[in-house]
């Protein structure tokens, strides 16, 4: 019998999920809640919240961008977050999730190896530091990030990491066009260029999700990113 999840996922976004991929989400959804108990992982567990906000939240990012074999990371992933379920649903893709917070790393290394995902890597680090190294810089064709930091910010983290010619996208709500708005001098520095905001609407969501496209149009400076903490404290904004 389709799912829920299967259903919406081919209906919003065009994605077809198999019956096993369909299962990995459940399985899941149950070691998000189980985790959830022993660390701060997410607000939303309850099945689901989980699903729309945040397994087709995730999925979401696949109307934007064709999907196939590149190479993607997701910054500040969290409980994994959009970039576990891109993986899972597309497994094509290569996704390294960074994220700043061990203890949170540990979890994603457990869900990774009990769904049996060979796809996926983990990058124990702060953006700031996997941006200055040789093996993070530049490597990536598409750059994801959701609540991760405001966009001036958000985009010295992204933006370094991208291959010239890729792509950031971040995932944002209402605020997404001031945020763009104030990140002229980022792009500008940085070498991105702003593409679209495409609003995003999710079942029984009251506002719709924002995805800002910024294409990386040319190379980053080496100054950039700044040291752990500069970006969000003295961000790129005229
Ligand atoms: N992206 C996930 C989601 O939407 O569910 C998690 C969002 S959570 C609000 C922000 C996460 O970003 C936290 O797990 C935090 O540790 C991580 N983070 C914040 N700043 C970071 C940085 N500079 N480098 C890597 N991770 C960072």
């Amino acid at each position: 019998m389709t799912s829920i999840l299967q259903q919406q996922a081919a209906d919003l976004f065009n994605i077809t999920l198999t019956d096993a991929q369909s299962a990995a989400f459940d399985t899941l959804t149950t070691e998000l809640a189980e985790w959830n108990e022993k660390m701060n992982l997410t607000a939303i567990t309850e099945p689901d919240a989980v699903r729309v906000r945040h397994y087709l939240d995730s999925l979401s990012v696949a109307t934007v961008v064709d999907l196939q074999d590149q190479h993607v990371i997701d910054v500040g992933t969290g409980a994994g977050f959009p970039g576990l379920p891109l993986a899972m649903a597309f497994p094509g893709l290569t996704v390294t999730l960074n994220e700043a917070t061990g203890k949170k790393l540990k979890y994603i290394e457990h869900v990774v190896s009990a769904l049996g995902l060979s796809n996926v890597k983990t990058l124990h680090a702060r953006a700031e530091e996997a941006g200055q190294q040789t093996r993070h810089r530049a490597k990536y064709d598409l750059v994801l990030a959701r609540a991760v930091a405001r966009l001036p910010a958000l985009l010295e983290y992204l933006l370094p990491l991208a291959k010239v010619g890729g792509a950031v996208i971040a995932m944002k709500g209402s605020t997404a066009f001031i945020e763009a708005d104030d990140s002229g001098e980022a792009l500008r520095v940085l070498g991105g260029e702003l593409k679209d905001i495409i609003p995003i609407r999710l079942p029984e969501m009251e506002y719709d999700h924002q995805l800002v496209i910024v294409e990386k149009v040319k190379k980053t400076p080496g100054a950039y990113p700044r040291k752990p903490g500069t970006p969000t404290r003295e961000p790129l904004m005229e």
